[in-house]
């Protein structure tokens, strides 16, 4: 039955219909031998890829549709379904005459005359760009929530390692770790205020930039003295500080803040980033989101700087004396006690020195309470000025002093008394601007194992070396030999 019949009898015929639909359809349409070279397009394939059918006749579509960046699986495909005279639809990225990159749907079909021979592919063309541009914009949403949402995880953990850290090397350590891992790409250091807040100590660094400063000026840093974060190199006005070296670099400076005051800043560089090769709008777009993590974390690092500190001062008020700030009698019973266990395991020296100033009631008497202060701050100096790592200067209470010594035999913690008790009587001390007379104290020493094995012995034996020493006229240090006349008797 011919399409005349069919239609009706009137004038159009199959061959006018075909060549409506060929001229008016948004689809391209190719019509190549068995051999796959094209022997005719439609206006659509024309106005789609920028061919007319003189430039693609006797040419294989594909040769000249395809480009750098399509899928060659999907070419390789389409030669096999040809190769195997199968009907094949996938989607591939072809390329205008003009290099412009365009997605279709296509449609490769064989086509078979009456005998089953195989004469022409017919292929179609949809153009989908509009859709893969949103299927990649979904992805790109999709692939940007899932970054967040492992940012938020990321923030999450770090949050809770910020703050179980119970020392401030501790918190270094969750620091670096911390903000490498949520900010790949960029170097950081932290740097918080000496103790006279004149410049800022670099305490942690991360990354790959292998010096920061040791110490900046307050001064330097925009934030600092502004008060609040700095990020550069996100606006077209601004200007670098002087901390920072490499002055095309992207960077951020963000206070550190306890307790409402500034004690450090976090410094964050994007070293390399302009080498990256990144697209203007993309760098613009990964900085902006850089930054909101970036104060996210300094917050979270204030917080747990405050802690740290919190936490810090606690411990210290427990074990310091507040008067002196030497270890106190809570502190010297542990440590004593651990002390003299690794002596004990280890076969090593441990020595007691007690301590007392010679008519201190008296002194106190004449010149007062804040003198005799003053004499205990002073005698508390010098203990803690003996140079020697392994001597832990105590105050037990009153004004009875201890030196731990750990590792010390007898005669080296009978020399480390005298230099200190020769210290203590070449003070020269004065109150309300008039002298005061010379202080002196008397100590008594005590070693393991000679003189006792428990911390309780130790601390008799050396009182009682103590009181000899008063007995025997004061200014001195007495040992355990002088008591054997004692106990013989
Ligand atoms: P001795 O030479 O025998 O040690 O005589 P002493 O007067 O020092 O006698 P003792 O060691 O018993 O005296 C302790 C005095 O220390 C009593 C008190 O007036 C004084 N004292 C104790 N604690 C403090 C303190 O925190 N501040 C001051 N200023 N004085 C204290
Ligand atoms: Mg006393
Ligand atoms: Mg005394």
């Amino acid at each position: 039955m011919c399409a005349k019949d069919c239609l009706g009898g009137d004038d159009l015929d199959e061959g006018f219909y075909a060549a409506l639909v060929a001229r008016h359809s948004s689809d391209g349409v190719v019509i190549s031998g068995p051999d796959r070279t094209a022997l005719w397009v439609n206006t659509a394939f024309s106005a789609q890829t920028g061919y007319a059918l003189a430039d693609i006749q006797g040419k294989e579509p594909g040769s000249l549709l395809q480009g750098p960046d399509t899928d060659p699986d999907a070419a390789r495909a389409i030669a096999l379904a040809c190769s195997q005279r199968r009907e094949v639809r996938l989607d591939i990225l072809n390329y205008m005459r003009d290099g412009t990159p365009f997605w279709v749907d296509l449609k490769v079909t064989p086509v078979y005359d009456a005998a089953g021979l195989h004469t022409h592919f017919i292929s179609t063309m949809r153009d989908i760009s509009e859709r893969k541009a949103l299927e990649d914009q979904n992805e790109e949403m999709r692939h940007s929530e899932a970054m967040r949402q492992s940012e938020r995880q990321l923030l999450a953990l770090t949050s809770e390692w910020l703050y179980s850290a119970k020392s401030f090397e501790e918190l270094l350590m969750v620091v670096r770790r911390a903000m490498h891992t949520l900010i790949p790409e960029a170097d950081g250091a932290l740097y918080i205020y000496g103790p006279q807040r004149a410049t800022l100590d670099l305490v942690a660094s991360w990354g790959t930039i292998p010096e920061f400063p040791e110490h900046i000026l307050p001064d330097d840093c925009w934030a600092l003295r502004r008060g609040r974060a700095y990020a550069f190199g996100l606006k077209p006005i601004q200007f670098p500080c002087d901390h920072v070296h490499k002055k095309d670099t992207p960077y951020f400076c963000l206070p550190i803040i306890a307790h409402g005051e500034t004690i450090g800043l976090m410094h964050i560089i994007f070293d390399g980033f302009e080498e990256d090769g990144m697209m203007r709008h993309m760098r613009a777009e990964v900085l902006s989101n850089r930054w909101d993590i970036s104060l996210i974390c300094a917050e979270q690092i204030s917080l747990a700087v405050a802690n740290v500190r919190l936490r810090h001062e606690l411990q210290e008020r427990s074990v310091r004396d507040p008067l002196t700030g030497l270890w106190n009698r809570r502190w010297f019973g542990e440590q004593a006690t651990r002390e003299l266990t690794i002596a004990e395991r280890e076969g090593t020296d441990m020595s007691l020195i007690a301590i007392d100033v010679d008519h201190f009631k008296q002194f106190n008497d004449q010149f007062g309470h804040d003198a005799g202060d003053l004499v205990l701050r002073e005698v508390a100096g010098l203990m803690q000025t003996l140079g020697n790592e392994q001597v832990f200067p105590c105050r037990l209470g009153g004004e009875e002093f201890t030196l731990l010594c750990t590792q010390t035999p007898v005669a080296p913690a009978v020399e480390i008394a005298e230099t200190l008790r020769k210290r203590v009587a070449g003070l020269q001390l004065s109150a309300g601007g008039a002298p005061l007379p010379t202080v002196t104290i008397s100590c008594g020493v005590a070693s393991f194992a000679q003189d006792g094995r428990t911390l309780d012995l130790l601390m008799k034996v050396s009182d009682r070396a103590l009181y000899k020493a008063k007995q025997s006229g004061r200014n001195r240090t007495m040992t355990s030999a002088a008591l054997v006349d004692d106990d013989g008797a």
